[in-house]
């Protein structure tokens, strides 16, 4: 597993950095920094995804005056993050790692030049020496705006920042074969990115975070795709990072196995782009079955038969088949204006450029 970790996505959940009464648990914390730390001082590029902003504000402040739940979660969050990343910057400190706070928010993952700017800055961060600590801007993400949880942001993040390794800590040992209270229960130690392991899943959630099993597995199959190695581990067990290091295959983890086809990074950032689709163009019957055949193809005017929804040049959109089913996502080529003037009509330039279409 060595090989694989030269720059690896951490996701830690609110449940285990908090403590039963949702105070920041500042000794699992602190482990966790040491565990990182090594990680780093061995040569390791680590990016660090932490939940915990809004469960730590929350034990924090007690609003005198009638807040909504909306206002709630922004001021938990404001004043929680705050804490976090303040926790995090004195146990870095004492290794001499300095490190550095990324807010981010669903948007941010829409647009091709915010995900760039967003990279850029990581990557410097990074080759500086500079852990980022990346976390949702809750205090502006509410409702469709969220992430579905830290879970999403993590893959997201994986991605984006061409990780080999995504490790996913929870407060569970991975995913089970059966009801993780049922004893006779093991974790299915490894899964292949295509093997549907639907039947296994717990719908239950964890009690802290926004996150669940479902959304864990999903996130973890769409990156071993686009082949990232992604663990679910045991985030309470003392050493767990190192142990993950050190042999993945006998610690007690779920690991998604990579697939090696290799996926372009534009691709990764559209595959990831779907919940930002500005709209839709559903093509005929030829053109569903060229998309769908091994062919590089791209999508020409003259297959298009419908264009709903008002977007720009660069926008990503959903690409639907004759039965007008979702079978994948692209950046447009041109307005939505622009396509409906084409569209049905012979010798136009392509929509969608195959470079920029991702078919699921
Ligand atoms: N961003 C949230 C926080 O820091 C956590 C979201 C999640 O639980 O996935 O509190």
């Amino acid at each position: 597993m060595r090989q694989k970790f030269k720059r690896i996505v951490v996701k830690v959940g609110s449940n285990v950095l908090t403590r039963k009464d949702e105070t920041l648990d500042i000794t699992r914390i602190s482990m966790l920094v040491d565990q990182i730390a090594f990680l780093h001082k061995k040569g390791v590029e680590v990016i660090l995804v932490s939940s915990g902003a809004i469960a730590s504000g929350r034990s924090e402040i007690h609003p005198h005056k009638k807040v909504d739940d909306i206002g709630q979660r922004q001021i938990y969050s404001a004043v929680g993050q705050v804490k976090l990343i303040n926790l995090y910057y004195e146990l870095f400190r004492e290794y001499s790692i300095p490190v550095g706070q990324v807010l981010t928010n669903k948007e941010s993952f829409g647009t091709r030049r915010h995900y760039l700017n967003q990279k850029n800055c990581m990557t410097v961060m990074i080759e500086n020496g500079i852990i980022p600590i990346v976390n949702e801007n809750d205090t502006i993400a509410v409702s469709e705006l969220m992430f579905t949880d830290n879970d999403e942001l993590s893959g997201l993040i994986a991605s984006m920042m061409n990780a080999q390794t995504l490790v996913i800590l929870s407060n569970i040992d991975g995913i089970y074969n059966g009801s993780p209270d049922d004893p006779s229960s093991k974790i299915l130690r490894e899964i292949k990115a295509d093997e549907d392991i639907s039947e296994f899943i717990q719908v239950t959630k964890s009690s802290f975070g926004r996150g669940g099993m479902m959304t864990k597995v999903n996130i973890a199959q769409k990156e071993a795709k686009e082949g990232i190695s992604v663990v679910i581990a045991n985030g309470e067990k003392n050493n767990i990072l190192i142990d993950l290091w050190n042999d993945c295959k006998h610690t007690l983890c779920t690991h998604f196995l990579p697939s090696e086809e290799p996926v372009s990074n534009v691709k990764k950032w559209i595959a990831h782009s779907e919940g930002f689709a500005k709209g839709e163009i559903h093509i005929n019957k030829k053109a569903t079955d060229l998309v769908n055949s091994d062919k590089v193809v791209s999508i020409l005017p003259i297959g298009i038969t419908d264009v709903k929804g008002d977007f720009e040049k660069d926008d990503i959109v959903r690409i639907m088949d004759d039965k007008g089913k979702q079978i994948g996502v692209g950046k447009a080529g041109f307005n939505s204006d622009k396509i409906r003037e084409a569209m049905g009509k012979h010798g136009k330039k392509a929509v969608i450029h195959y470079d920029y279409l991702y078919i699921e």
